[in-house]
């Protein structure tokens, strides 16, 4: 995905230089606007001094942040009640989305929602960031932000369940196709590579990867233990 950059006014934000692994919060939000883009947004956060600002804006057509990730945006502070245990600021990434309005209710474009997955789904893998590390504004603060999301919990667990829906929705055509595809096949445990193991340990233990008998083993292509390993890193298989 292609992620348009220009940067907010350096009154909006704490120059922070972190490190990758103090980033383990995604918080996402909305714009609270009827009809903007990303685009209008950043212009906004680059002329106006004003103290807020988040990393990223989305719209149904473009993505642009505005904010580096290494540096912190003040997007979920509060001086009130913080009702999240962990997430601030320091430690996290704000998103913004941009909303419409319709009968005086907030709503996402579906374009925009859409943009937003393939966001986070990319951030969560390059900062390995669990499912359950990806919040709302409301979450950390009770603010309602974003509202679209607070007012309906369905569509929160809709957004979620799409994080990591990819391997879930495979047809069962799709997975004879990977497989009939790949060319290394592994048999045994220990012909396993490395970064692979302990993920076929893990689902062997708890039975849910079986060898099919006799000298075919495990019969577990390349493609499908890339597919396992990612769901183990997204916490699919638990601990
Ligand atoms: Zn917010």
């Amino acid at each position: 995905m292609e992620i348009r950059f220009q940067q907010a006014n350096a009154g909006n934000y704490l120059s922070a230089a972190r490190g990758k692994e103090q980033i383990s919060y995604l918080v996402i939000h909305f714009t609270a606007n009827d009809g903007d883009t990303a685009k209008n947004n950043v212009d906004y956060f680059t002329n106006s001094n004003i103290s807020t600002s988040a990393h990223y804006f989305v719209d149904e057509k473009e993505v642009w942040q505005s904010v580096r990730e290494a540096d912190i945006a003040w997007h979920c502070g509060t001086k009130g009640t913080y009702f999240h245990p962990y997430c601030r600021n320091a430690n996290s990434i704000g998103i913004e989305l941009c909303s419409c309005i319709k009968n005086g209710k907030y709503y996402f474009q579906p374009g925009t929602v859409e943009n937003a997955v393939q966001l986070v789904r990319m951030l969560m893998q390059k900062y390995d960031i669990a499912p359950d590390h990806v919040v709302r504004h409301y979450d950390v603060t009770h603010k309602n932000c974003p509202a679209p999301f607070v007012e309906n919990a369905a569509a929160w667990q809709d957004f979620k369940r799409r994080l990591t829906e990819e391997v879930d929705d495979m047809t069962a055509d799709e997975v004879k196709n990977l497989i009939a595809q790949s060319k290394t096949v592994y048999n045994t445990v220990a012909s396993v590579p490395e970064w692979g193991r302990a993920t076929v340990e893990k689902l062997e233990q708890k039975g849910w990867l079986k060898g099919e008998g006799g000298s075919a083993g495990l019969n577990l292509p390349e493609e499908m233990l890339r597919v396992l390993v990612i769901n183990d890193r997204a916490g699919i298989y638990g601990d």
